[in-house]
């Protein structure tokens, strides 16, 4: 028996269809996939392999799937914090602005490499981000040895960029970064979400799949009042009707949100076979408004679509715990509705196989099967925290940390190993974030200190804020309330 990768003696979760966990298990890895699972047997700490990892007191898993994000902003992270909602959304806006206009690049960069870092280092092995300029997400990505979704952002009225530029930028990062570093890195289509973009921009949507069959469509759907607002001004019913007009609403299509999701809309989503990435900290954090229904993610599943767990813009939350949007999917359903919406093994099963379906690669990653992809992970569970070790998948649903995360393994190469990032030059990542914050702090009116942030006075942001696209989207969502209103 030959194998590059050998563990042995461990706590195996395999995540399969049957959820097989092993209290004394074998994974043998080859060429980049996992050859074989079993019961360890004595001699298996001499088996003849490149790296032979004692598995004891370990507990190896698949790597995590972050089925939703944003990672331009990450140095950002505390920023945001506390400030109120207005606050946050006009800084946001006037932020992501420039960053469309081609500013804070080195910002951009640096936040790059710092969610590459901070996300490998707790276990994350595969993203899917929405971002302005994804180029250097791609490049750093796949230099980290990460696996990732990236696509450029689409919208005519949440900044002023001109659409034939956005669609420009969408077709060059398509043709040089689709399917590259191994197949690890795979572009997307991301028109941003339902309530800032016209019937015209998903058009031109379309006319880009149709170019480009085999991607994948990433946006935010039903994420807000305004989703169906936005989508009956464009002459369609509601959201999901919108996208199924221009023949998006398919089994391409993965969708972050789906808070205000019905009935129909759920059997809609499941007949089309598209997927949802429910993030729910971010909406824990930033709810709009307390009377709206919480995400639906029980009843979605129950449909049959796959709902895998984002963290969204963790630099609004200050958070780079996957595990945690496990923990708070529960406790936010739980508060909101009441207690036993989620088994832990479904929330495991979120985190790692269903956000992997969720984005078309179920049959690669996700889970610990021989012939799959492997990217794996492995927790030292020897810890106080785990003592004693029972029900493990509530314990990584509802206590496991990044901290917790010794060794990550991602299509066979081992990228971190008892701690130490081996792809990734941690200090300097450190210090170009540092400095990228000095240079954000020392051009703008922000104030980012140990104590606290400032963010510049509402007169400063209202003057940075896009000048044509935002008072569009706003006037056209006043004219169609005020039409809602009125017809019956
Ligand atoms: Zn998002």
């Amino acid at each position: 028996m030959t194998a590059d990768i050998a563990i042995h003696d461990a706590y195996v979760l395999t995540v399969d269809d049957r959820n097989r966990l092993y209290e004394r298990g074998t994974v043998l890895v080859e060429d980049g996939r996992i050859t074989e699972i079993r019961t360890s047997q004595d001699d298996d700490a001499g088996i003849a392999a490149d790296r032979v990892i004692d598995g004891e007191g370990k507990l190896v898993m698949p790597g995590l799937v972050n089925a939703h994000t944003h990672l331009e902003l990450t140095p950002l992270l505390g920023a945001f914090s506390d400030l109120d909602l207005l606050e946050m959304m006009g800084g946001m806006t006037a932020i992501y602005g420039h960053i469309a206009e081609g500013e804070y690049e080195y910002l951009t960069e640096a936040g790059y490499e710092l969610a590459a870092l901070n996300f490998l280092a707790g276990g994350v092995t595969t993203s899917n981000s929405m971002d302005v300029r994804p180029s250097a997400g791609a490049e750093t990505f796949g230099e980290a040895g990460l696996r990732g979704f990236f696509g450029v952002a689409l919208s005519d009225l949440f900044w002023d960029v001109p659409v034939d530029e956005q669609f420009a930028r969408a077709r060059d990062f398509i043709d040089e970064y689709h399917d590259s570093y191994d197949g690890r890195i795979q572009a997307t289509i991301c028109p941003h979400d339902d309530w800032s973009c016209t019937r015209e921009l998903w058009e031109r949507t379309a006319d880009l799949v149709a170019d480009y069959p085999d991607l994948h469509v990433h946006t935010h759907l039903l994420e807000l009042e305004a989703s169906n607002t936005m989508a009956r001004s464009n002459g369609a019913t509601d959201s999901l009707d919108m996208l199924d007009d221009v023949g998006l609403l398919n089994d391409q299509l993965v969708a972050a949100h789906f808070r205000l999701a019905d009935e129909e809309d759920i059997q809609r989503t499941a007949d089309a076979e598209a997927s949802v990435a429910h993030c729910p900290s971010i909406f824990s954090y930033w709810n709009t408004d307390g009377d709206v229904q919480w995400t639906p993610v029980p009843e979605l599943r129950e449909a049959g679509v796959d709902v895998g767990l984002g963290i969204d813009d963790h630099y609004w939350h200050d958070s780079y715990n996957m595990f945690g949007e496990a923990r708070q999917a529960r406790l936010a359903a739980n508060l909101k509705r009441s207690a036993g919406q989620y088994h832990s093994m479904e929330l495991v099963r979120m985190l790692t196989i269903e956000g992997a379906k969720a984005l078309g690669v179920g049959d690669e990653i996700g889970s610990l099967e021989p012939g799959k992809r492997a990217d794996v992970i492995l927790l030292d569970v020897e810890k106080p925290k785990f003592t004693p070790l029972t029900n493990i998948p509530a314990q990584v649903a509802n206590n496991a940390a990044p901290a917790d995360v010794e060794t990550v393994i991602v299509d066979g190469e081992v990228l971190m190993a008892e701690g130490a990032v081996k792809t990734v030059d941690t200090d300097a990542v450190r210090e170009r974030a540092k400095s990228a914050v000095d240079r954000f702090e020392s051009e703008t009116d922000w104030e980012l200190g140990i104590g606290g942030s400032e963010p510049p006075n509402t007169m400063n942001v209202a003057r940075d804020l896009p000048k044509r696209g935002p008072v569009q989207l706003l006037g056209r969502l006043a004219v169609q309330s005020a039409k809602d209103k009125f017809s019956f």
